[in-house]
């Protein structure tokens, strides 16, 4: 989970409109948020994956649902109001059932920061307060942020990719650095190397707030940018990736 910037509201979504919908909403109960006008924006939001969980929506069979935060039975005059809408997959969604997060807050990704209520520890998302009543362990029991299959397999196997490659290009790096002849081989191979794992750790990627954990705590991608640094290799385009990485992931200790 990694924080999300909330967008000015649609401008289709005037207050007349709102009221038309929410009273269509109480007499038809439809699903009146389907407003593509809704769905676009919140995707853009979310960089078309799940506001809680990560996954990428509207691939691979997963279409996005709208998460209503507080929930629509119990606040139907939230049900089109902009700041109570959330772009989930279907799992986060009927994880989070009908809970009244008024009486039982939860983690909003577009109101509180995941990373200060979060961390990585082994591989699995824990709550920096372990109070059983934190709101961050009750995000992650809740919404099962560990679950094995769903969640904990996809995400290691993204580490498996992403430590194969990463292993390649830092033995090229050392390589490169114990030349003594001056020439730079392998160097358009190592930089666009690492530049495709700092990738792994945007918000635009699956998992990011996971994945910049793993990364940036990893010997071998430190050494490898140190290597960089060194011969003059390291650019501008790096290290901002790495500084979105780093401003996204979790930690890995409370
Ligand atoms: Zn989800």
């Amino acid at each position: 989970m990694i924080k999300l910037i909330r967008p000015e509201k649609p401008i289709e979504l005037t207050e007349e409109k709102e009221k038309e919908l929410i009273l269509d909403f109480k007499n038809t109960k439809k699903a009146v948020w389907r407003q593509p006008y809704i769905v676009e924006r919140l995707l853009n939001m979310s960089h078309k994956k799940c506001c809680y969980c990560e996954t990428a929506l509207e691939t691979q069979g997963r279409p996005m649902h709208v998460e209503h935060f507080h929930c629509k039975d119990d606040y139907p005059d939230e049900v089109v109001n902009w700041n109570n809408l959330l772009p989930s997959c279907s799992q986060c969604n009927s994880n989070k059932g009908t809970l009244d997060t008024k009486l039982y807050p939860l983690l909003n990704p577009t109101v509180d920061d995941p990373k200060n209520y979060l961390y990585l520890n082994h591989f699995y998302i824990k709550s920096k307060d372990n109070a059983l009543d934190s709101i961050g362990r009750e995000t992650v029991e809740l919404l099962d942020l560990n679950n094995r299959d769903r969640l904990l397999n996809p995400r290691l196997s993204i580490v498996d990719m992403m430590r194969y490659k990463l292993n390649d290009i830092h033995k090229k790096a050392v390589e490169l650095k114990n030349r003594d002849d001056g020439k730079q081989y392998n160097k358009s191979r190592i930089v666009n190397g690492i530049k495709d794992i700092l990738k792994m750790a945007q918000p635009t990627a699956e998992y990011s707030a996971f994945m910049g954990a793993i990364i940036l705590d990893d010997e071998d991608y430190f050494e490898t940018k140190e290597i960089l640094m060194e011969l003059g290799l390291w650019d501008a385009e790096m290290q901002g990736l790495h500084d979105v990485a780093d401003s996204i992931k979790l930690d890995t200790h409370k």
